[in-house]
């Protein structure tokens, strides 16, 4: 299996390349030149499998057994998964008649990202180190640099510490993640490990990050490597728990099951992962429900064809996000200049997805002719055009035909801060009673007006992204006038005692300054 990039070019690459490389150097995304079709007997054969034993059956579909054999690949799964706290990895719960949640957070930071980053984080040492061996004397080594507004910082550093010949720098801004994020972050004192906390906003750390690997030089001498959500490891590790689920489910309610599954999403990957496992021929009865807050992006694709940051629609009614004149507070207006709202669900608060590019190029393809012999070009060319729509003028409008392909996969809803709310409680009111936190809420809510539009036969998975101790804002608001709730006895795990008390390490970085940042990086490496 080889992998290319979503804006064209004859470039090919191995999964290995593919993994280390992360954006194409046109600026594309890496996808498999095809994608596989399950086996024949996939259903009996799989059915009784572990999450590990699935990992690998899927995985093995994309990764070439010349590039990783069959015994390697189980070993990096059976490490990578070693580390969460329950038995089937990622287990299906019941809430209801035909509503199911999918807990992706029993990893070590209580979020789902912790399934793609602990996979990453022994992928990359195993290339490491087989590069390593293979060429005596080389001595190849990783530096990961990233920002985080929360989550995936947290979840990147669980998947590296530790890890042999990578180094990891993650960029926060200081004061501004919550409290439990900072700590899971800044209490891993792994000599590999560095928080950097920035004086400034999420952004000026992004900003910082894309000017370091925009530095060719400083790059190509220390290797840089991205964890972001458009690693195409990621996206591959997210497909196995759509079969996980599909086959708790199955299970459950018998072999004609029918199942729609809807996804709290920002930037388009986990649910991506569920796109995968369709096209790889998993049945699902009820179109993928993309669920999104008030960042609304992808909402409103689905509703509009155009893809747009400023929501230009004249019904809307969410106040003006332009700066107020002599504005002087940095946050608000540095906040309010890029559009983003702030929500109640922060790691969902996007302005553009980065996956999405991923599904456009399959519409664009499904949307050339089948014998042009320059299907895959035409597409490529189709969608280079459009990211540079949207670079130049923030919007891009696709035709009508390539909407109506989006629509037969998929369904969208936006959910605003007030219904997160309601949700959190009506589910803890509910029976079972149930503590959400705001991401799942999302889903849920989403869940519940797209079920009225299902037959009733289809039972639904909720994907739930996060732990609602990660997130107890939202969680004590939502619950603070309910009775008999005690949101330290209900909701906080035991692991989380004495977690803000424990030794850290983070370097303050003074001002949000790229050679600031470049020189902590040159002193540590
Ligand atoms: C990252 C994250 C999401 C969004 O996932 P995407 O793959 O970007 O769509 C949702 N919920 C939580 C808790 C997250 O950390």
């Amino acid at each position: 299996m080889k992998y290319f990039s979503t804006r064209g070019g004859p470039q090919e690459l191995s999964f290995e390349e593919t993994v280390l490389t992360g954006l194409a150097p046109n600026g594309g995304l890496y996808i498999p030149t095809t994608i596989p079709k399950l086996p024949q007997n996939w259903q009996s054969a799989w059915q009784n499998y572990s999450f590990v034993d699935l990992s690998v059956a899927v995985l093995s579909l994309y990764i070439s057994r010349e590039e990783i054999s069959e015994s390697e690949l189980r070993n990096l799964v059976v490490k990578s998964y070693a580390s969460f706290r329950h038995p089937e990895v990622t287990p299906l719960k019941k809430l209801g008649d035909k509503k199911y949640v999918l807990e992706l957070w029993h990893g070590p930071t209580w979020a789902f990202k912790d399934v793609a980053l602990q996979l990453l984080g022994n992928l990359f040492e195993f290339f490491l180190q087989r590069r390593n061996e293979e060429n005596s004397g080389a001595n190849e080594k990783l530096t990961v640099v990233g920002a985080t507004s929360g989550d995936t910082g947290s979840a990147a550093i669980y998947g590296l510490r530790n890890k042999a010949n990578i180094s990891i720098f993650i960029l926060h801004p200081k004061g501004r993640v919550s409290p439990i994020q900072e700590a899971q972050m800044t209490t891993v004192t792994d000599p590999n490990v560095h928080n950097l906390a920035v004086k400034g906003t999420f952004d000026d750390c992004q900003d910082i990050v894309k000017a370091l690997f925009a530095d060719s030089e400083f790059n190509a001498k220390h290797h840089l490597g991205a964890v972001n959500s458009i690693n195409w490891a990621r996206i591959l590790a997210q497909t196995v728990y759509y079969f996980l689920a599909y086959f708790s489910l199955r299970r459950a309610v018998g072999e004609d099951v029918q199942v729609q599954f809807v996804v709290p999403t920002g930037n388009f990957g986990d649910i991506l992962a569920g796109y995968y496992a369709k096209q790889m021929g998993l049945p699902m009865a009820g179109k993928l429900g993309v669920a999104t807050n008030a960042n609304d992006i992808l909402a409103r694709f689905w509703k509009t064809g155009r893809y747009e940051k400023a929501d230009s629609s004249p019904q809307d009614d969410t106040p003006s996000m332009q700066p107020a004149a002599g504005s002087s507070d940095g946050k608000q207006a540095t906040q309010d200049a890029s559009g983003v709202k702030e929500t109640l669900s922060p790691a969902m608060d996007i302005l553009v997805s980065s996956n999405f590019e991923r599904l456009l190029w399959y519409l664009a393809y499904e949307n050339v002719p089948e014998d042009d012999n320059d299907r895959r070009g035409k597409a490529g060319g189709i969608v280079a055009g459009w990211m540079s729509q949207m670079k130049s003028n923030g919007k891009v409008e696709v035709p009508t035909a390539v909407l109506e392909i989006a629509r037969r996969d998929f369904c969208a809803e936006r959910v605003g801060d007030e219904e997160i709310l309601t949700t959190i409680q009506s589910h803890f009111l509910g029976n079972p009673s149930y503590v959400v936190d705001p991401h799942t809420a999302v889903g849920l809510c989403a869940a519940k007006r797209l079920a009225q539009h299902n037959s009733l036969s289809v039972a639904q998975v909720i994907l739930s992204t996060a732990h609602p101790a990660k997130f107890s804002e939202a969680v004590s608001t939502a619950l603070k006038d309910t009775p008999n709730f005690d949101f330290e006895s209900e909701v906080m795990p035991r692991e989380f005692n004495g977690l803000l008390q424990k030794e850290r390490r983070v370097i303050d970085v003074e001002s949000a300054d790229v050679e600031l940042v470049k020189s902590i990086i040159e002193a540590k490496v």
